[in-house]
């Protein structure tokens, strides 16, 4: 069984959260509307932020660790000018947590000034970055984007959108791209459509026509009002330069494999993923979970946050009362100083505390969305039990989580995750629940309305949907995340 570990206690025994883009293309405002998206996208990515943007004619960059509240003061967006503008905010997925591999990259090349942020991860990054390192090229993080801005530098297509076109045709893997350039911007989904990459418009307060903006998610839109008009297609690239807005598919059309984590528990409920509410696919996902993992109990208790929408599903289908009966402390950073004296369940005591009145004496069924290591679940039953419950079932709104994700979402290696190694029951008996019932694969599939096979699943089955040829490479740089 996994061991207890100061990072456990640091963070939650979930998948971290990849990137979150944005886009703004033709508004007077475009730094702070980027600024508001990327507010919008905080919980996508906490590490580190940045904002390119063009008057026209140069590309000016900022970008800081730290979350984008702290690092866009008004005097930094006041030294970001133009019309046009892209952001980032970032959790590493591949890559050191440096300022450095922070994002936009931004380079002067042949084909002038151009910025890059990336959503996903290059799987073939290792030896693209070998190539061009053999052939003189020189670089200065250890991100796979990087790779990206050396492809299109090196790129003998006259035109920026040639260069990209070819360059995204090297690439294989998971990648939602915003690029700038002094007078354009671009945007492109890989042609798996791994992340989500969102199209909406605004018009302009001035009357001057109609903005185009860009998001990982559809609730960047709403802050800046901005309407949702559909997604980028996978394996499609859309221009908004001088000349208006064209869309063209760059890639030959291959199997989808939209990752299905995003209506589980990446995205905001709030959002449209996929071209589906997030908050109908959650709620879907209780509700098949109380039909395949019903038990008697006296109320429906989600961990909160990522559970909630799974747990009201839940209730609502089996008549039990949902109760809020784990209050979560949103204040909590990711760093503290421990006491010295040892308290037993430290980190989870910080995150979540429960409301005894609520469990005392009850027959409790806990709800969250996935198990990764399982020791903060372990430590979350042992708090609800401590409470008063007098049974405490766990249900899971997905399936057990297997194999490690390669495209853009940061999981442990094989050997940290509990469902890979060992079988429903003993989990159970790690965590002392009562019972515990996870959501089947099939369930998962109806309640993301995956009718015509568009969603990856590898993390709960193992069958990825791309060629990895370089399985040990990619394995051994999860391994070394540990
Ligand atoms: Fe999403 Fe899992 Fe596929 Fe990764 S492996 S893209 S987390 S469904």
């Amino acid at each position: 069984m996994p061991e207890d570990s100061v990072r456990d206690r640091l963070h939650e025994d979930h998948f971290h959260d990849e990137c979150g883009v944005v886009a703004i293309c033709g508004h007077p405002e475009a730094s702070n509307l980027a600024y508001l998206g990327l507010y919008q996208l905080q919980h996508r990515g906490q590490e580190s932020a940045g904002i390119c943007s063009s008057d026209g004619r140069t590309i000016y960059s900022h970008k800081s660790m730290g979350h984008v509240a702290e690092i866009f003061m008004p005097e930094v967006l006041g030294g970001l000018p133009g019309e046009l503008a892209i952001g980032h905010t970032r959790y590493s997925t591949a890559g050191d947590t440096v300022l450095l591999n922070a994002q936009p990259f931004s380079v002067a090349c042949n084909k002038g000034q151009i910025a890059v942020a990336h959503n996903g991860n290059i799987t073939n990054a290792g030896e693209l970055r070998r190539d061009l390192e053999r052939d003189g090229s020189i670089f200065q993080a250890s991100s796979d984007t990087e790779v990206i801005l050396h492809l299109v530098a090196r790129s003998r297509e006259r035109t920026l959108a040639g260069a990209l076109r070819e360059a995204m045709l090297q690439l294989e893997g998971a990648f939602s791209l915003v690029f700038l350039a002094s007078d354009r911007v671009i945007v492109a989904r890989d042609p798996h459509g791994f992340r989500p990459l969102a199209l909406g418009r605004l018009d302009r307060s001035d009357g001057q026509g109609t903005c185009f903006v860009f998001a990982s998610e559809t609730c960047a839109f709403d802050l800046i009002d901005a309407t949702y008009v559909g997604d980028v297609e996978p394996g499609e690239m859309i221009i908004v330069g001088p000349e208006g807005m064209t869309r063209e598919r760059y890639a030959p059309v291959r199997a989808h494999a939209q990752c299905v984590f995003e209506h589980v528990y990446f995205s905001r409920p709030d959002s449209i993923v996929f071209g589906r509410p997030v908050q109908q696919s959650r709620e879907m996902l209780g509700r098949l979970l109380a039909r395949e993992c019903p038990v008697d109990a006296d109320v429906v208790v989600p961990v909160p946050d990522s559970g909630v929408a799974a747990a009201i599903g839940y209730a609502s289908e089996a008549g039990i009362p949902f109760r809020q009966a784990l209050i979560r402390n949103h204040y909590v950073g990711r760093t503290f100083i421990e006491p010295s004296q040892a308290i037993r369940d430290f980190g989870v005591k910080l995150k979540l505390n429960p409301v005894r009145h609520l469990l005392e004496g009850k027959r409790v069924i806990l709800v969250d969305d996935s198990i990764v290591r399982g020791t903060t679940s372990a430590k979350i039953v042992r708090m609800v039990r401590s409470a008063g419950a007098r049974e405490v079932h766990v249900r899971i709104s997905c399936p057990p989580t297997v194999s490690p994700c390669f495209y853009g979402v940061d999981t442990p290696c094989v050997a940290e995750l509990i469902a890979a190694n060992n079988s429903i029951e003993e989990i159970r008996r790690f965590m002392d629940a009562d019972s515990l019932g996870y959501l089947s694969l099939e369930a998962l599939r109806e309640a993301v309305d995956d009718r015509g096979r568009d969603y990856c699943y590898a993390c709960y089955t193992g069958e990825y949907p791309t060629e990895l040829v370089n399985i040990e490479e990619l394995m051994a740089a999860k391994d070394r995340r540990v």
